[in-house]
């Protein structure tokens, strides 16, 4: 049984907005006939636990929408409704990775937030989900060390920061699309970030196809092992390097991205790490595609709980 953290208050009324916020009703929904899914309502992450990554000055920004520029640096326009949106999808991002400590598996339907910074947001990104709930456990003392796997189009730059500050953090972003300018990555020779020794990137090839990103994977997923096995993994399972994605360059299909959710979980069971994923982005056009990428990593997990190790 693998459970997934959903709640109808994620999608803050913002409007005909680029980000498909009803994908996550979607994959939701597409996730009811599945009798291996449990979904579950998650509490709102605490404004305690916010702070642990994110500055007052910001989280206030949010909560209040003054100033507004900052309420707005995600790129999302600011209501009331906006704060306790993001306190639940983030809260569902925690609620995952302690339920992944019991379950090995468990699912976030909501973003990693993988763009947000310490002190603003950036591209939809408020809160950086992914480190809040790695904090938020660590204060606990439910985990020691993390690692963050972003298989997103898009690099991680958020993550990578709040990472550089944390030794306990072991980031992995492997991306198509280098962000900083929203244009798909065509030139693996330049690089605009410099990486750190628990930070690590891999840019993606243009045209990478099923075959070439199995053998990346095979190849890096073992730099998340490099500083000791991690009691927990996080991983951001983005729908946006599909071919038919607007921003993207690579030639995945559907297929191979079930492929890459099943290589990511086999990898995890070998290595007994537990798994929280969330799902990120995805902007194609037509949103049923969308969600069959999400609905498949459902799959691949399925897939590999009821495996063999
Ligand atoms: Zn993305």
């Amino acid at each position: 049984m693998i459970a997934a953290f959903y709640h109808p208050g994620f999608a803050a009324p913002i409007g005909d907005h680029l980000m498909p916020m009803r994908k996550f009703a979607l994959v939701a929904e597409g996730l009811k006939s599945n009798p291996e899914v449990r979904v579950m309502e998650p509490a709102p992450v605490t404004e305690e636990d916010l702070r642990l990554v994110h500055t007052p000055e910001y989280i206030r920004a949010v909560r209040t929408g003054i100033p507004r520029a900052l309420a707005e640096s995600q790129k999302l326009p600011w209501s009331p409704a906006l704060f306790p949106s993001v306190c639940l999808t983030n809260g569902a991002c925690v609620a995952a990775a302690r339920q992944a400590q019991r379950d090995g598996l468990a699912a976030a339907l909501a973003s990693g937030f993988h763009h947000a910074q310490a002190d603003h947001g950036e591209g939809f990104c408020t809160f950086n989900g992914l480190v809040v709930a790695t904090d938020a456990l660590r204060k606990q003392g439910e985990v020691q060390t993390v690692a963050i796997l972003d298989l997103d189009l898009h690099y991680g730059n958020g993550t990578a920061a709040l990472a550089a500050t944390r030794p306990y953090l072991r980031a992995l972003s492997i991306y198509g699309n280098d962000y900083q300018a929203n244009v798909a990555y065509r030139d693996v020779t330049v690089r605009r970030h410099t990486d750190g020794p628990n930070h690590l990137s891999v840019a993606l090839p243009a045209g990478c196809d099923g075959d070439g990103l199995n053998e990346i994977l095979d190849r890096h997923l073992p730099d998340l092992l490099k500083s000791g096995r991690p009691d927990l993994l996080l991983y951001q399972a983005g729908a946006d390097p599909l071919q038919e994605d607007p921003y993207s360059p690579l030639a995945l299909s559907e297929v191979d991205l079930l492929e890459r959710d099943r290589r990511v979980f086999a990898f995890a069971k070998q290595h007994a790490l537990p798994v929280a994923w969330v799902l990120a982005g995805g902007y194609a056009r037509d949103v049923a595609k969308i969600v069959e990428v999400h609905l498949n990593t459902f799959k691949a997990g399925s897939m590999v709980l009821a495996s063999r190790a």
